[in-house]
């Protein structure tokens, strides 16, 4: 008969690793499925494509994100959590304890902590790969203030508020800010569309796509055309930052949590507990407002704590 286990942690980011921390110093001995390229990110997450992080607390220098992932898996071994580098496949919610499955075969547990994260989309242009994390990046709040980007101009593309509120973030750095939007009008909230409409740094160009990335070592030009009148043109610029949406890594669910409309998992507010009582979610994969490092690492710990209660007010530790 299959042993079962007090929690299991799925995800590898700082919200899964804070959470197995939080739950092996309190003596729960998680076991962490980090994911085996799961949603196209390597285990330890998207700090993993990134170079400096220079907004987690602690590192007055910055820190890479690579390494810094790799410190938060040490000491969530250091503290004794079990890490599998597998993917899960499925999770069974219709009976406790709960079942987790996957190529390794099947983990059953008390409760569950999914941290499983969300993948920026990415749009397939040419020299897209090239140029990424080389001038190209899905996210400004990240990576926005470094001096490549400094008094130059940099393009956005994207016609929601995430694309707006990047647009808005990066005027404070660069000499301008192209936001490229595909249709004739943007999907933002009215509010936000004012604030980019109001800004003297922001250029909108409607109806613009970009078909290109140029450069040598780095970014230097990105080709764009108007898909209205296919007139196409050229831009110098040093940053292209793609905002056009996150899809949270929550298909393996199989819709066993409730979700919102943009499929992200529902928590209650003020916890981090899902629809299914026993089951916690944390880090990005329940949150499209704010999505840092350092919130996903709050989340982490706040689910932790939640399933440490849960599992004492059920009697089962
Ligand atoms: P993630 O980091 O997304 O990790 C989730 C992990 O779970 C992944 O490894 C994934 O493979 C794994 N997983 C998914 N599905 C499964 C499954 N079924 N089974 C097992 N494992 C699974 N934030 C900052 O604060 N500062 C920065 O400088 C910064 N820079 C960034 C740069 C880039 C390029 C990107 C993309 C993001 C950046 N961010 C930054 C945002 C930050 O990385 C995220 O907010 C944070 O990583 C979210 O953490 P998470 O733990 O929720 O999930
Ligand atoms: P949205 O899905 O709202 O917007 C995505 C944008 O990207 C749309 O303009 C869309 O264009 C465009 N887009 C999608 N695919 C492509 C493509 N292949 N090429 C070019 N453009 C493309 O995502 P957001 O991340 O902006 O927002 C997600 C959620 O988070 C929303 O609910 C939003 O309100 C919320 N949010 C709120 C913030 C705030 O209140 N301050 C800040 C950030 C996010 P099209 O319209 O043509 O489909």
């Amino acid at each position: 008969m299959t042993k079962t286990h007090t929690i299991i942690i799925i995800g590898s980011g700082p919200a899964g690793h804070t959470a197995a921390i939080y739950a092996a110093r309190a003596k729960l001995s998680p076991i962490m499925f980090e994911g085996e390229f799961a949603g196209g990110v390597a285990a330890g997450g998207q700090l993993t494509t990134t170079t400096d992080v220079e907004n987690f607390p602690g590192f007055p220098q910055g820190i890479m994100g690579p390494e810094l992932m790799m410190q938060m898996r040490d000491q969530s071994q250091h503290h004794g959590t079990t890490i599998y580098t597998k993917t899960v496949s499925a999770i069974d919610t219709t009976q406790t304890p709960f079942t987790v499955s996957g190529s390794f075969g099947e983990y059953r547990a008390h409760a569950l902590i999914i941290a499983t994260g969300a993948t920026a989309k990415r749009l397939p242009i040419t020299g897209g790969d090239t140029f990424w994390q080389k001038g190209i990046s899905a996210c400004a709040v990240c990576d926005g203030a470094l001096p490549i980007f400094r008094d130059k101009p940099v393009a956005v593309i994207g016609g929601g508020d995430s694309a707006i509120e990047e647009a808005v973030y990066l005027t404070k750095f660069a000499s301008s800010v192209y936001l490229l939007v595909r249709s004739n009008q943007f999907r933002a909230s009215k509010v936000m569309q004012e604030r980019a409409l109001s800004n003297k740094k922001i250029s909108i160009l409607w109806q613009t796509e970009v078909t290109e990335a140029l450069g040598t070592d780095r970014l230097t030009q990105i080709r764009v055309k108007n898909n209205h009148t296919s007139v196409t043109d050229t831009l110098d610029v040093s940053g292209l930052f793609f905002a056009i949406g996150h899809t949270p890594n929550t298909a393996f669910l199989n819709g066993q949590l409730a979700l919102d409309s943009n499929g992200y998992i529902v928590t209650t507010m003020g916890s981090m507990r899902t629809s299914v009582p026993g089951i916690f979610a944390c880090g990005d994969v329940q949150d499209h407002v704010y999505r840092q490092a350092i919130t996903a690492a709050g989340t982490g710990c706040m689910a932790a704590l939640d399933a440490e209660r849960y599992l004492s007010e059920k009697g089962l530790i």
